[in-house]
């Protein structure tokens, strides 16, 4: 059966009222008229934020729908973590090259399954057709004033970054060329596919780094960019310590502790939060995070000044830290 453009958004985008996430009370009109309508709570501040996913950019072509979808809202609440808000709403632009059902089913499960973990509901959208390309805006709250910038860092801040970043950049590798895991037993290889393609956005810790954190920025591009960009915006240098890095046992066996440690610091579309905190700030850091279940480590330092040192055992080694660039400089 063809599936026009209505059927399509009524089939697979628009949730029954049973689903309790799909009809938030704060949500007086959704999917189905001009726009949305959305009830603000007093207080609070809107936060917003909006992100492509590109066939043969962010992901590769023949990749599974299952994990577009989730990738592609996963990447938005990300951002909206990085801000320390709580998601709310979101809205998806979908433009399919034709309306494939099994691709259908198995983006939107994807997308729904992340949106109903944590109570998001899709408000509205657009879908056409073309080329492969999923946007979708991520609507959320904080506390009029609370919101957590890359720019409040400062000097002395101890700099941490959630999880074991690196996984995802090795993941993609092994999607791309299987052989390159030779060393790895199948449930390694399960783990770092699974660290590219559904990535766990730290929503929890955005918001209980909330009048904690000094600053935050999410890992998308490599956490050595990101991390310089967060030391950037608050006008301080960086000093990262290498041997601090947190890498997992299974990307140590993929690619050796040198390697590991490079995808570490550039690999991107972690998707962790690398955040800053004043030292004396570190003991309610752990009850946090005890609180979230989520690990973050102390990776280094904010200092006055500008740029990124990379210390070993205490002395500045030279490294490519670039991360990704959709433009890069010839
Ligand atoms: P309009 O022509 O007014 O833009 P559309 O036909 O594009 O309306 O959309 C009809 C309704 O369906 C709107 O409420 C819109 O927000 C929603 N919608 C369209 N595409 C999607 C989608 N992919 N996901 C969720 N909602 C969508
Ligand atoms: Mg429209």
């Amino acid at each position: 059966m063809a599936l026009g453009e209505f059927e399509l958004i009524e089939h697979y985008f628009r949730r029954p009222a049973e689903v309790q996430c799909a009809r938030r009370s704060d949500v007086p009109l959704g999917i189905g008229d001009d726009a949305a309508v959305l009830d603000i709570p007093a207080g609070r501040q809107l936060v917003a934020a909006l992100d492509a996913l590109v066939e043969g950019r962010h992901f590769p072509a023949g990749c599974d729908p299952q994990s577009i979808g989730h990738r592609a809202l996963a990447v938005n609440l990300s951002d909206l973590a990085a801000m320390g808000a709580k998601p709310a709403w979101f809205l998806l632009s979908l433009t399919l090259p034709a309306a494939d059902e099994d691709f259908l089913a198995g983006f939107a499960r994807g997308m729904m399954s992340l949106a109903d973990a944590h109570g998001v509901a899709l408000v509205g959208g657009d879908t056409t057709g073309g080329p492969l390309v999923a946007v979708v805006q991520a609507l959320g709250t904080v506390p009029a004033g609370a919101a957590l910038t890359r720019a409040g860092a400062r000097p002395g801040d101890l700099v941490y970054v959630s999880g074991t970043p690196g996984d995802s950049a090795a993941g993609l590798r092994l999607l791309l060329d299987p052989a390159s895991g030779a060393s790895l037993d199948a449930t390694q290889r399960r783990y770092l596919l699974d660290r590219f393609l559904y990535p766990a956005p730290r929503v929890a810790l955005g918001e209980a780094l909330l009048g904690l954190a000094s600053a935050c920025i999410d890992v998308s591009d490599g956490l050595a960019a990101d991390a310089g960009r967060l030391a950037a915006a608050s006008g301080c240098a960086l000093e990262l310590d290498l041997e601090s890095l947190p890498l997992s046992p299974a990307l140590r066996d993929f690619a050796g502790e040198g390697a590991a440690r490079q995808l570490a610091l550039t690999g991107g579309e972690d998707y962790e939060l690398c955040f800053t905190l004043a030292p004396e700030r570190a003991p309610l850091l752990a009850a946090q995070l005890d609180n979230v279940k989520c690990a973050a480590t102390c990776i280094g330092r904010l200092l006055p000044g500008t740029g990124i040192t990379v210390r070993q055992q205490g002395r500045a080694v030279t490294l490519d830290l670039r991360g990704f660039d959709h433009f890069p400089a010839p």
